[in-house]
């Protein structure tokens, strides 16, 4: 099985020959992008690969052990890029879905790769749909620009890189003794986050409780359908040291999620209510912030907006992720210090990440100084 991979990722040309031998220091890393044969025209390649989760995936409606990716490269002038497209079930993206846009876009009619608006404009007329495709482009695009200029993304966009946020990490829904297990694991976490909206709610919170008093932040997953039985469980869990709640109810109970969020002791945040800019502009008033991931809003300039935008509404902005290998998951912090909450940690929930990038250290996204978007190596699987 690692002997395929491996083989996968060499035909694919996703990892050079050089790349493959052991040893290749951070800093020499950038350099070792460029290739031989200087090519003047944007060239997009793409492969797709499975993630294997390290524990079964639960939320309110689904469980699962597996996730699709797309991991894309462009290559332009002797650099590449990288990319990736995650694409949950849940969403309706797919290994052909995404692969079947992929193979319709054409960089080739671009001069530079810092026509990103362009391009950006130009893919969502490929297809309206395709966030995530659209984030494979979007990612690469940045990792690629990012390399021309030497520049880490966060530097480009001025942002101070000590004041990236604390992630929280997700415990799953398990037996009890199973999640007081993965709360030890987590030791090294300052937040956890758990997804609630089933009838063991109270019992989740009280299992972890009984092993930690750390702060913890609650996903609903749309799970709660009473406004009242929203509110009244929202105070029971602001008593037990939780700190925000993501999309308690279904995104189209829109009134009641407002009502909710007026009467809440806790910032409500809009998930699956809010995917790209104009999602933002209707979860005014409805929530106190929004969930921004990348594989929904189309890549890092679409959420660099969407922040901009929150913000100028006096909104709280989270950054969150799909399961991610660490090329995406190394993308969106390199907007992390903008946001109050991170919950970046998809890249630590699985057993075969073919890079290496941005870190969490304590807790804490801890953005390195790679150019790009902090990849610092490839691994073969
Ligand atoms: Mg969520």
């Amino acid at each position: 099985m690692k002997g395929n991979r491996r083989n996968f990722l060499i035909n694919s040309g996703l990892i050079s020959g050089a790349l493959l031998t052991s040893g290749i220091s951070s800093n020499n890393f950038a350099k070792s992008f460029y290739i031989n044969k200087k090519n003047s025209k944007m060239k997009l390649t793409f492969k797709p690969y499975t993630l294997n989760l390290k524990h079964v995936f639960t939320l309110a409606t689904s469980s699962r052990t597996t996730t699709p990716v797309v991991l894309t490269q462009i290559e332009y002038d002797g650099l590449v890029g990288y990319g990736e497209a995650s694409m949950p079930p849940y969403l309706g993206e797919s290994h052909e879905s995404v692969s079947k846009f992929l193979a319709k876009v054409d960089l080739s009619q671009f001069n530079d790769p810092f026509e990103m608006e362009s391009i950006l404009d130009y893919l969502d007329k490929v297809d309206a749909l395709n966030p995530a495709a659209k984030a494979a482009v979007d990612i690469a695009l940045h990792d690629l620009t990012g390399k021309i200029l030497g520049k880490p993304w966060h530097k480009i966009w001025g942002l101070d890189k000590l004041k990236t946020p604390y992630t929280s990490f997700t415990i799953g829904i398990d037996t009890n003794e199973v999640v007081k297990q993965k709360v030890k694991e987590a030791e090294e976490y300052k937040i956890l986050k758990v997804k609630l909206g089933r009838e063991t709610d109270k019992e989740m919170i009280e299992t972890i409780r009984s092993v930690t008093d750390k702060p913890i932040v609650v996903d609903v997953n749309q799970g709660w359908k009473d406004k009242y039985l929203a509110l009244d469980m929202i105070n029971w869990l602001n008593e037990r040291n939780v700190k925000m709640v993501e999309q308690p109810m279904p995104k189209e109970m829109i009134d009641e999620n407002a009502w909710l969020t007026e009467k809440s002791p806790l910032p409500t945040f809009g998930d699956e209510s809010v995917q790209r800019i104009p999602d933002v502009i209707k979860a005014y008033g409805v929530y106190s912030g929004i969930n921004i991931k990348l594989m929904k809003c189309t890549g890092l300039r679409e959420a660099h907006k969407m922040i901009t935008l929150a913000k100028s509404l006096n909104m709280k902005v989270m950054l969150g992720c799909m399961t991610e290998t660490s090329c995406a998951i190394s993308a969106v912090s390199q907007l992390s210090p903008e946001a109050e909450w991170a919950d970046i940690d998809g890249n630590l929930l699985i057993s075969n990440d073919p890079f290496e990038g941005i870190k969490v250290i304590d807790g804490k996204v801890t953005l390195n100084d790679e150019p790009g978007i902090g990849i610092s190596k490839m691994i073969a699987h």
